[in-house]
């Protein structure tokens, strides 16, 4: 079974940076903490400043941070891949055109044929990562996936998405959902 997930990755879909150093900024961040024994091996325990890290949208959630506290905790994966990768969730979403903002209904028709997407009502091409996914789906070569996470309930805070955009030549970040 999946969590609810918020992911962030950069904008760019070739960057990737190298995940130890993407690691130990998140740790120096305090974003992550220990790593997890799983079988993975790329996921980390919530870091000390983890909460002041993120920036949640509603009022008092319920964030438990540990095995101890429940089952649906929060942990971090990082997600690396030799190349871009589209990645959504399981939930319904009608992405949009970036030229005239109409929705891509057939967008899963056309992700299976071919990349890029053609927009039914402009006939404009746009790659993965100029679609509007409306916060649902992203296009990139690494992930930070922060577990436990339900929709609009938190975003990525200013410090971190600095400290992200610093790793990447200062290239723009933004985050989705998955369910
Ligand atoms: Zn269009």
């Amino acid at each position: 079974m999946s969590s609810p997930r918020l992911l962030f990755h950069c904008k760019s879909p070739d960057i990737r940076v190298g995940e130890a150093q993407l690691q130990q900024a998140l740790v120096e961040l305090g974003f992550i903490g220990e790593a997890i024994d799983d079988t993975s091996g790329h996921h980390y325990a919530a870091g000390e400043r983890f909460l002041d890290l993120l920036t949640f949208l509603g009022c008092s959630p319920v964030i438990n941070l540990s095995a101890e506290d429940g089952d649906a905790y929060c942990f971090i994966e990082l997600l690396s891949y030799e190349q871009p990768t589209f990645l959504h969730g399981s939930q319904s979403f009608q992405p949009r055109c970036r030229h005239c903002r109409e929705p891509i209904p057939n967008w899963r028709d056309q992700i299976q044929a071919s990349s890029p997407i053609t927009c039914p009502s402009c006939g404009q091409a746009m790659s993965l990562s100029e679609v509007n996914w409306k916060q649902s789906a992203g296009y990139a070569s690494q992930f930070v996936v922060v577990h436990n996470i339900y929709l609009h309930e938190a975003v990525p805070g200013e410090k971190l998405m600095t400290r992200l955009e610093g790793l990447t030549e200062s290239k723009p970040w933004t985050y989705f959902y998955a369910l």
